[in-house]
C-alpha cells in the first residue's frame, strides 16, 4: 500500500480542508475520518454550529487528532487568509459562471501549485451550500459529477470525493517517479560491440554443437538478437554468458581430441 501520510514530495500541511458553518458535528467527525484516510490532516471550521463536540469525535474514528487539532474561526475570509489557491465545492452551477472544476482537475491543480501555494478547499452548509459572497472569495469551483435528480452530496461524502482524487493522483506521480532500472541497477550494460561479440560467440558454439546450419539459418540469430535487446544484458550477465560458451566450447574441443 502507499503511505499517503509521510510520502516525501506532499505536505499535507499545504492543505487545508476548510467546513463552513457545519450544523451537524458528526458530518465535522465523519469530514476528518476520510480527510486522514486520504493523507490530509488539516481543518478549519467556520463557525460551526456545534463545536467542540463528542459526535464529532465518535464519527472521526481514528481520526482524532484532526478533529482536535481542528482550527475554528470566525470568517471564510479568515479560514483562507494567507492561502494562494482557493477552490470552491458546489453541487450547483450558479448564475455567474466561475472557473470550473472537476474533481480530477481540482486534484491536478492542488498537487501542482500546493508546495508554492497554501490550498483551501472549501465546502458549504448542509441545508445551503455556499453563498455567492463566499463562492465569489474562490479561484476555482469543484463540481462533483451526480445525479440531476440528487446531485448534492453528504458534506463528508463529498469531502472524501475530493480528498481521494487528489490520493489517487498522488499514487499515478508516486508511479511515474519510480525509478528507471538503469537509476539503480549495479552494472553498467553492455555495449553494441560487447554484443555482436556475443552474437558471434553464440553462433560459433551453435554450429559446434549442430544446432544451427549456416546454409539453412531460419532466422534464428535474428530472434537471438531480438531476444537479448529486449533484455538489455549488463557486462556481469555477458561475462557469465560468454564464460558459459567458452567452457561448451573447451567441452566441444576436448570430446573433437
Ligand atoms: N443543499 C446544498 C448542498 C449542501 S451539501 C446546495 O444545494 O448547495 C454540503 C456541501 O457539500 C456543499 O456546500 C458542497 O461544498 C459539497 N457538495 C455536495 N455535493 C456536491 C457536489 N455534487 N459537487 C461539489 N460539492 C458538493
Amino acid at each position: 500500500m502507499e503511505d499517503l501520510y509521510t510520502e516525501q514530495g506532499f505536505d499535507a500541511n499545504q492543505i487545508s480542508i476548510v467546513l463552513v458553518n457545519t450544523s451537524h458535528p458528526g458530518n465535522i467527525g465523519a469530514a476528518a475520518r476520510g480527510m486522514k484516510n486520504m493523507g490530509l490532516k488539516k481543518l478549519v471550521l467556520v463557525n460551526p454550529e456545534e463545536f467542540p463536540s463528542g459526535s464529532a469525535v465518535a464519527r472521526s474514528a481514528s481520526a482524532v487528532d484532526v478533529v482536535e487539532n481542528a482550527v475554528v474561526v470566525d470568517s471564510l475570509k479568515s479560514a483562507i487568509s494567507g492561502c494562494g489557491l482557493v477552490i470552491g465545492a458546489s453541487a450547483r452551477s450558479r448564475k455567474i459562471p466561475w472557473p470550473m472544476l472537476d474533481p480530477s482537475g481540482c486534484a491536478e491543480k492542488v498537487l501542482k501549485e500546493h508546495h508554492a501555494n497554501k490550498v483551501a478547499l472549501v465546502f458549504g452548509r448542509e441545508d445551503s451550500g455556499l453563498n455567492n459572497e463566499e463562492l465569489q472569495l474562490c479561484h476555482y469551483h469543484v463540481q462533483i459529477p451526480s445525479n440531476p435528480e440528487c446531485s448534492s452530496l453528504n458534506l463528508a461524502t463529498a469531502v472524501m470525493v475530493i480528498s481521494y482524487e487528489i490520493a489517487k493522483l498522488r499514487t499515478v506521480m508516486n508511479q511515474i517517479a519510480v525509478p528507471e532500472e538503469d537509476d539503480f541497477w549495479d552494472q553498467p550494460k553492455s555495449t553494441i560491440d560487447d554484443l555482436e561479440r556475443f552474437y558471434e560467440h553464440l553462433e560459433r558454439v551453435l554450429i559446434a554443437v549442430r544446432f544451427h546450419d549456416p546454409e539453412n539459418p531460419r532466422q534464428l540469430m535474428q530472434r537471438i538478437r531480438r531476444l537479448f535487446g529486449r533484455i538489455r544484458i549488463d557486462e556481469m550477465e555477458m561475462s557469465v554468458l560468454r564464460g558459459i560458451l567458452s567452457n561448451v566450447e573447451w567441452h566441444i574441443d576436448k570430446n573433437n581430441k
